[in-house]
């Protein structure tokens, strides 16, 4: 998806780069990164599994990336171009995307998520930093659940499913629902348990509508799928890279098409 996305951003921006995707063989971060170094490459998208062994290689990393200890960008400082700085932009991305397409700011809102996984725990961190009032982690994994809930500091608690009725924002982070998997016909929760003014958040993108998504929006409840943190997270990236303003449309639009064709595939 990031090569549709940022092309598209390059194409309404009138910006001159390109980007492509590159595979880079596992633990061979460091030999990306010097790549970066002896080139004019204004910045790296960064997936698994290199997402730790990149933070190394770069000469600065953001508080939010080490305090999550994953990079999934790396860009130039614009103070001295010389310098690479690796960032975590899918928090950010996450609150972004719910503040611009929902119009819901976190503060205050008791938050759920469930899964604590990569992609969680940058929602449970952005979320405490936007402050939300209480952020409950629902996981498999106990251990993987409280390093989650770690994440939030005094916000942050283990939970069960009984605490969804009592959320204002319920996120699935887990692969529940997911196209192409054995899971794609399952739910992370039972919709019937959240409130109805509650606001559910799902991660995946592909399909655009989950099951999850689509019982929700029969019970009369607002959602988002995983289009907008997608987008949101790559409008970050694309100024670090540029220092220009994300062409936020023309990104969301190339996405959605993008996915909706993935679909019909
Ligand atoms: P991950 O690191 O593998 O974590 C997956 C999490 O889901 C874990 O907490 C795992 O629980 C839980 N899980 C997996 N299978 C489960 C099951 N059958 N029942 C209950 N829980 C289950 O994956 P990730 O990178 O965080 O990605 C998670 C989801 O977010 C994926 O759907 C991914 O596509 C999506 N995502 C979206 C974006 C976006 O921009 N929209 C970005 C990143 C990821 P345990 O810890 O108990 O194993």
């Amino acid at each position: 998806m990031s090569p549709v996305i940022y092309n598209a951003a390059f194409a309404d921006s009138g910006f001159d780069g390109v980007f492509v995707a590159m595979p880079v063989a596992p633990g061979q971060a460091d030999a990306a990164i010097e790549a970066m170094r002896s080139t004019d490459i204004l910045g790296l998208s960064v997936t698994m599994p290199h997402k730790v062994d990149v933070m190394a290689a770069c000469d600065r990393v953001s508080e939010r990336a080490q305090k999550l200890q994953a990079v999934n960008c790396v860009y130039r400082d614009p103070a001295d171009r010389n310098v690479l700085v690796g960032d975590n932009t899918d928090g950010a991305g996450f609150v972004g995307g719910l503040r611009a397409e929902l119009d819901v700011d976190p503060r205050g809102l008791h938050c759920v998520v469930i899964g604590a996984g990569g992609a969680a725990r940058a929602v449970v961190l952005a979320l405490a930093q936007a402050g939300a009032a209480q952020v409950t982690i629902i996981n498999r994994n106990n251990d993987r659940a409280a390093a989650a809930a770690a994440l939030a500091g005094t916000a942050g608690a283990m939970g069960s499913h009984d605490d969804i009725a009592s959320a204002d924002i319920v996120v699935n982070s887990t692969p529940l629902g997911m196209a192409g998997t054995d899971h794609s016909a399952s739910m992370p929760f039972d919709p019937a348990s959240a409130r109805v003014d509650a606001v559910v958040c799902d991660l995946i993108y592909h399909p655009l509508e989950t099951p999850l998504l689509a019982a929700c929006r029969q019970r009369g409840l607002r959602g988002q799928n995983g289009v907008a943190m997608l987008v949101h997270q790559a409008v970050v990236q694309f100024e670090h890279f540029t220092g220009q303003t994300a062409p936020l449309q023309a990104m969301t639009n190339a996405a959605n098409t993008a996915v909706a064709a993935r679909s019909q595939a």
